[in-house]
């Protein structure tokens, strides 16, 4: 394991010093340059299970997963071995294939909502789409996103957003036109009050709410006990629909999401990351009725070119049959359990204020005494403090997500030890902070 004293990065420096002359700021998506927590990120050469190797050879336990897709570790081997044999007959059809309709059938089977299902290549398509689905469907323009949460980078979602947003602390993106984010209307996360205040206020005109049934995009927050039960009513109650944004959460805190975790079915979702077992594949889908307003079987108009890829598709398949073996979420959430109470307690002997917790294989530790039930208490987080550990974990060869505002991931390839050292990483960099 690395030590602060070995800890070497100047390939790193190097790499990136280069990259930051081709690319804005250095990279193609904005949290992984570091710029919340300072210091230089690390360029990374390979992975593999719960490991990452940077190009200077410094190996880290990781608990970014790029992201949530590695779920059952980086580079698991039935996925390569699938995608050797994908990769033989093509990349690429621009056509129906029959692995579309397989991958498909999971979802459909996996996804208590989705009887339909569109596949697109990011999260950030799967949730635009729907967002004009929403309005298609129910003939009215406003929708309500709740603070905090991130729906991908589409315009009429850039208002009090989540993820890298809220990282940069962007109140909204310039570029973005009054006219694109005029209908959308923001509350605060678990407040119904907020919600029925909103449809009370706009009569008719909302076609529905869209959120992140457990928040990952301003570090991991849970719905509070009723709330997701408490939007399926309102929502039925005003003839809106509801949409849970299951980009993070589909298949990675339960097999069937957040929706299967807390028995409530949403009128659409969309899913992403786990679902493209690390290649790029984004989804969205629910009540037939709906989405057979879709083209080509509707006139609502939504289309892709790679949409659909059969490397994509075969990764995903492989992915989620690996997640179907029985005990995987057992496992998933025993070893992040391990993971968040040590640290939570760790953090606690030695004098930090901290409050987090975990969803089987998603968590999250905020600086702060909490609780955190919203962005806003999100917001009182120490975050010059969180920087510190985060470098300090860094040294430690320990892998976490650059910002307060994502949560963590762990992966099937995890193991005990992993945790155990992570943990005692976590002790020295925590007692010197
Ligand atoms: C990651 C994410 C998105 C965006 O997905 P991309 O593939 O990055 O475009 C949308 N919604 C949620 C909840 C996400 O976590």
């Amino acid at each position: 394991m690395v030590t602060t004293t070995s800890f070497n990065t100047t390939k790193s420096e190097e790499i990136f010093a280069a990259a930051q002359k081709l690319m804005p700021g250095g990279v193609s998506s904005p949290v992984r340059a570091f710029k919340s927590v300072g210091g230089q990120p690390i360029v990374f050469d390979r992975v593999q299970g719960a490991y990452i190797w940077d190009v200077d050879d410094n190996k880290y336990i990781d608990y970014v997963g790029t992201w949530g897709p590695a779920i059952c570790g980086h580079a698991h081997p039935d996925v390569i071995q699938a995608l050797h044999q994908a990769l033989e007959k093509g990349t690429s059809f621009g056509a129906p294939s029959a692995l579309e309709n397989i991958l498909a059938e999971m979802v459909i089977e996996a996804v208590p909502s989705i009887e339909i299902v569109r596949f697109v290549n990011s999260g950030t398509e799967a949730c635009m789409s729907v967002l004009r689905l929403m309005r298609a469907f129910i003939g009215r323009d406003k929708i309500i996103k709740f603070e905090g949460c991130y729906h991908g980078h589409a315009d009429m979602f850039l208002v009090k957003a989540g993820s890298g947003v809220a990282t940069l602390g962007l109140p909204d993106s310039p570029g973005v036109p009054k006219s694109a984010t005029n209908n959308t209307l923001t509350a605060p996360y678990n407040d119904l009050e907020a919600v029925k205040a909103l449809f009370s206020e706009n009569p008719d005109q909302i076609a529905g709410v869209i959120l992140e049934p457990v928040v990952g995009n301003s570090g991991f927050i849970p719905p509070d006990a009723g709330f997701l039960e408490g939007l399926r009513e309102i929502t039925h109650e005003y003839g809106a629909l509801l949409v849970f944004d299951e980009v993070m959460t589909g298949f990675r805190i339960a097999y069937g999401g957040a929706q299967e975790r807390f028995g409530v079915t949403p009128d659409l979702t969309t899913l992403g990351k786990v679902i493209g077992g690390g290649l790029p594949v984004g989804a969205y889908g629910g009540r037939g009725d709906i989405m057979s307003l879709v083209a080509p079987a509707g006139p609502m108009y939504q289309a892709g070119t790679l949409s659909g890829n059969p490397l994509a598709m075969t990764a995903g398949m492989k992915t989620l049959e690996l997640l179907q073996k029985s005990g995987t979420y057992e496992q998933l959430d025993r070893i992040t359990k391990k993971l968040t109470e040590g640290l939570l307690n760790i953090a606690k002997e030695t004098g930090h204020e901290v409050y987090g917790g975990q969803i089987s294989g998603m968590f999250g530790m905020f600086f702060t005494a909490g609780p955190v039930h919203n962005y806003d208490d999100a917001k009182k987080s120490d975050l010059n403090k969180f920087a510190r550990f985060h470098r300090g974990m860094l040294e430690r060869g320990i892998y976490l997500a650059p910002s307060q505002f994502e949560a963590g991931f762990t992966s099937l390839a995890h193991t005990e030890e992993d945790i155990d050292q992570t943990i005692a990483a976590a002790k020295e960099v925590l007692s010197s902070l």
